[in-house]
């Protein structure tokens, strides 16, 4: 499955291949509320060689020694995120021009939930990090 996305502004546009076996997921770290100012951010974890950059470039922020999320610096959308061992890159569902043709299948880091956020469905959930690579 070939997905296209783009930030909020336009300026930057990717590219994804999916074979739809991935891993997309919730994750509700504490980073991830904080970076996307949001309850939630949801991921579809897509090989590296699965991912390009169509037009602009996204800015880096190191978040973590091993994880790094890439933003628009014109808008503020919060992109894609990369790990320094390039196990994948993590894309945000919501910046996919068809956000509802990738479903989350898993829900991460459910011990930093916020209590008033509502998970009701049957997916499997992780106190950390979902096995991203599986
Ligand atoms: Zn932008
Ligand atoms: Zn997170």
């Amino acid at each position: 499955m070939h997905l296209s996305g783009a930030c909020l502004c336009g300026s930057i546009g990717y590219e994804i291949e999916l074979d739809g076996a991935e891993v997309a997921d919730y994750c509700h770290c504490r980073e991830c509320q904080r970076w996307g100012g949001a309850p939630v951010q949801a991921w579809v974890q897509v090989a590296p060689g699965g991912f390009r950059l169509t037009r602009g470039a996204a800015r880096p922020f190191a978040s973590s020694a091993q994880a790094t999320r890439w933003f628009c610096p014109g808008c503020g959308s919060p992109l894609y995120m990369t790990d320094s061992a390039g196990a994948s890159v993590g894309v945000t569902l919501g910046t996919l021009d068809t956000p509802a043709a990738v479903q989350p299948n898993v829900h991460g880091w459910v011990c930093e939930q916020i209590s008033w956020f509502d998970i009701s469905d049957a997916l499997p959930r992780y106190a950390q990090a979902p096995p991203y690579d599986a």
